[in-house]
């Protein structure tokens, strides 16, 4: 999953990006509605977290201006607590839900879920491919109906190519789920991936690697 923060308060930024991050999210950050606007453009997200008041411009006139293209990538609003107002105009234009500052990183999580839960019109917080079942709200994954013990890199390379199973999840957003947007070394996703890749053997299902692209999770053909 790719969230995108739109928050100016650094503390507030921070808190979303740390609680975000292990529910096994890449986490990218703006805090002013130029920046935003200008990435929103060209980039796709699976949920927006903005903040109303920007620096140089009102959260309200992004989320506008995305409804506006028919973008229906959801959207979190973060209001202040009396903001009544802004949270009926945010809702109006299109808000998915909003959430009123200070607000408590369970409930934060919880809303987090929900919506992108609802956005890919799943039931429950399951993914699964095959043999292959991955609980995203426990982190565990099984197969064949046995729990896998994996290590934590491996439980966030395996969520994410089942998010995009059956199509090629690019290499740099797996790269960026595993290690952070830090330098990484050439061929360290291909050690997870070898590692998964044992793990999977026999069970109907496997990784191929595109070059230059990316990998897919897919079902062996029969
Ligand atoms: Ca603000």
């Amino acid at each position: 999953m790719r969230l995108l923060v739109v928050e100016d308060d650094p503390l507030i930024a921070r808190s979303l990006n740390q609680a975000l991050t292990p529910l096994g999210n890449t986490v990218e950050g703006f805090t002013r509605y130029a920046e935003a606007s200008a990435a929103l453009r060209h980039d796709r997200f699976d949920l927006i977290l903005l903040d109303l008041g920007l620096p140089d411009g009102d959260g309200l006139t992004l989320l506008g201006e995305l409804r506006e293209r028919g973008d229906t990538t959801p959207v979190l609003i973060l209001t202040a607590r009396d903001g009544i107002d802004d949270r009926v105009r945010g809702l109006d234009l299109g808000a998915d839900d909003y959430l009123a500052k200070p607000f408590s990183l369970a409930e934060l999580e919880a809303r987090v879920r929900a919506l992108l839960r609802r956005s890919q019109q799943r039931t429950d917080n399951r993914l699964s491919l095959g043999a292959l079942c991955f609980d995203s709200t426990s982190g565990v994954a099984t197969l064949n109906g046995e729990a896998l013990d994996l290590p934590r890199r491996e439980v966030r390379l395996l969520e994410g190519l089942l998010l995009h199973a059956g199509s090629i999840t690019p290499r740099e957003m797996l790269e960026n789920r595993l290690f952070g947007f830090g330098d990484v070394g050439s061929n360290a996703l291909e050690v997870y991936i070898s590692r998964l890749r044992k793990r999977l053997q026999g069970s109907g299902l496997r990784i191929r690697t595109f070059r230059g692209l990316g990998y897919r999770l897919e079902e062996e053909p029969r």
